[in-house]
């Protein structure tokens, strides 16, 4: 029998169609909602696997999946609007889109509106970035690079090429020091030898011997994100990939040539193609929101409560990428914690008590669950005047030291995915409606894996350390997908297994698209 309609309804407006907004959509009980999706990108794009189809490892279209399909496969039920969300009136609820294709503007409104519109480019305002480096954030970006690095190559294949240049066309470079952008450089070196050896062979030979790969990284260590064993395993693959890591600071991109201060001079480096992989920066909507909220300070991300609530916004919510968790969770509320702390009333929280309060917050909040282990070092770094107990000032200094701790989360397609889902059920169960709420986003770590070539890969297993797996590329996908599997849908990991297997058998595609 079906169930009745619920009269009514109230309207749910989400902005994006990536992780965070499809999140959202897998939790949802889109019979209780009436939900509309905004988003320019009509379909759902698996960004962990776009670097591979740049190297042509994957088809392009094997990583993504229409919204639409996406609603007919979960059986989930909302409208689809291909739009760029332009504005949004906080006072009456309306959002103000443009049309992808040329149409009319429109307007929608909405009970509750979630912003997942990610992040964008950050170039720290280098001159010639914007104009002469690639971006990877599209299938077009993925495709743009692919054709650069064969036409370079076919460029350099011509007789009458001076050597000079046949080198630099044959020098790629990334900029970035995160996972992708190493994963880009393993891969890009691939691509380079496997498009090399379909060649002549004196061609073939000669252009080897120019080939380049050059990571420009803007990190303090190339492997930060990873433990320090598999960090030093990873510079090893580097060195033996004969990857070139350069760390001085890139003051301009020109057409041919990459200005690097070194000292107290500039030197020149010559390049075919520049692959800006350097993070985010607050994506323009969601600036031109924050401009409009003074509760919102931070110029990187929208700021959220622990719920994912917008600070200074009435029903407005934003999830992944473009979402930053207010550092005031604990702060705000310091003075009912110190007295439920202080057991004995003695108006001080000694060690013992101390102690207790670690584990209730980490089992409320379970990323504090690293005080537990470091509570000593806590407590005696908060305690200034070495008496042994916490003061008040030194308690509330101690929650905001906390506080940085509980909102630390990583820029990723988990987390985004995670906090979409959290805001769905956050919603099913009645939470939004009520002023203050106990249902708090808990983040998971999932662990992740990093390509390092020759279908090696790192694998980081949240709290279970690291590995490397080695493999054929379909059992290699498969385990990751695996991995991975509340990330990917079923179809795609048929699509891109079957992929991986071709290429593996019959090699990678290296034609022109
Ligand atoms: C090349 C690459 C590789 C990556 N690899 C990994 C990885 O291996 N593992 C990992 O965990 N993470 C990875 N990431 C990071 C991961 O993709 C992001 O953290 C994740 O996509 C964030 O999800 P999101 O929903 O916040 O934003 P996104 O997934 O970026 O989605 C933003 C959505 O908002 C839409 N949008 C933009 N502007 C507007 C507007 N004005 N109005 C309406 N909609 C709008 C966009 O079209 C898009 O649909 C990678 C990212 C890139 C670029």
């Amino acid at each position: 029998m079906n169930e009745p309609e619920i009269e009514n309804k109230e309207k749910v407006v989400i902005l994006g169609s990536g992780f965070g907004a499809l999140g959202m959509l897998s939790t949802l009980d889109t019979k209780k909602f009436d939900i509309s999706v905004v988003s320019p990108r009509n379909y759902f794009m698996y960004t962990p696997l776009l670097p591979a189809t740049t190297s042509g490892l994957v088809n392009f279209e094997s990583i993504v999946e229409p919204v639409r399909f996406f609603g007919h496969r979960t059986q989930k039920d909302f409208k689809y609007y291909e739009a760029f969300c332009e504005d949004v009136d906080l006072e009456t609820n309306t959002i103000h889109c443009k049309p992808v294709q040329k149409s009319n503007s429109f307007s929608l409104q909405y009970d509750h509106l979630v912003i997942a519109v990610g992040g964008y480019n950050e170039t720290f305002n280098i001159p010639g970035v914007t104009q002469h480096c690639n971006f990877l954030n599209s299938l077009n970006d993925g495709r743009r690079i692919r054709n650069r690095i064969i036409d370079a190559i076919e460029t350099a294949n011509l007789p009458e090429v001076p050597e000079e240049e046949k080198k630099r066309l044959m020098h790629n470079v990334i900029v970035g020091g995160g996972p992708v952008a190493r994963e880009m450089a393993s891969l890009v070196q691939d691509f380079v030898q496997e498009k090399l050896s379909s060649l002549a062979p004196e061609s073939e030979s000669q252009l080897k011997s120019y080939a380049k790969v050059s990571i420009i990284k803007t990190d303090d260590h190339i492997h930060n994100h990873y433990d320090y064993a598999i960090s030093k395993c990873y510079e090893k693959k580097l060195q033996r990939k004969e990857i070139e890591v350069i760390a001085n600071t890139i003051q301009a991109v020109g057409d041919k040539e990459i200005q690097l201060k070194k000292g107290d001079s500039t030197v020149s480096v010559p390049y075919s193609s520049c692959l800006w992989l350097t993070g985010k920066t607050i994506q323009p909507l969601a600036a031109k929101i924050a401009s409009k909220l003074e509760e919102q300070e931070n110029s990187l991300a929208l700021v959220v409560d622990a719920s994912l609530k917008l600070q200074g916004a009435k029903n407005v919510y934003a999830v992944g990428d473009c979402a930053t968790i207010s550092q005031k969770t604990l702060i705000k509320k310091w003075e009912h914690i110190f007295l439920e702390t202080d057991l004995n009333k003695d108006g001080v929280i000694d060690k013992d008590e101390f102690s207790v309060l670690t584990h209730s917050l980490s089992k409320k909040y379970p990323g504090l669950k690293e005080i537990i282990r470091r509570k000593q070092e806590f407590f005696e770094s908060a305690d200034i005047n070495k008496d042994g107990k916490l003061q008040s000032e030194e308690f509330v200094a101690l929650m905001q030291k906390m506080d940085k701790i509980l909102t630390r989360f990583p820029s990723t397609a988990s987390t985004a995915s995670q906090q979409g889902a959290f805001l769905g059920d956050h919603f099913n169960s009645g939470e939004h409606l009520k002023e203050e709420t106990d249902h708090v986003f808990k983040y998971k770590h999932i662990g992740g894996y990093e390509y390092i070539g020759a279908e090696e890969g790192l694998v980081e297993r949240g709290s279970r350390g690291t590995a490397i797996i080695t493999g054929t590329p379909g059992a290699t996908w498969l385990w990751t997908s695996a991995y991975y599997s509340v990330l990917v849908s079923l179809p795609m990991r048929i699509k891109v297994s079957t992929n991986k297997l071709y290429s593996h058998i019959f090699g990678r595609d290296i034609s022109r698209l």
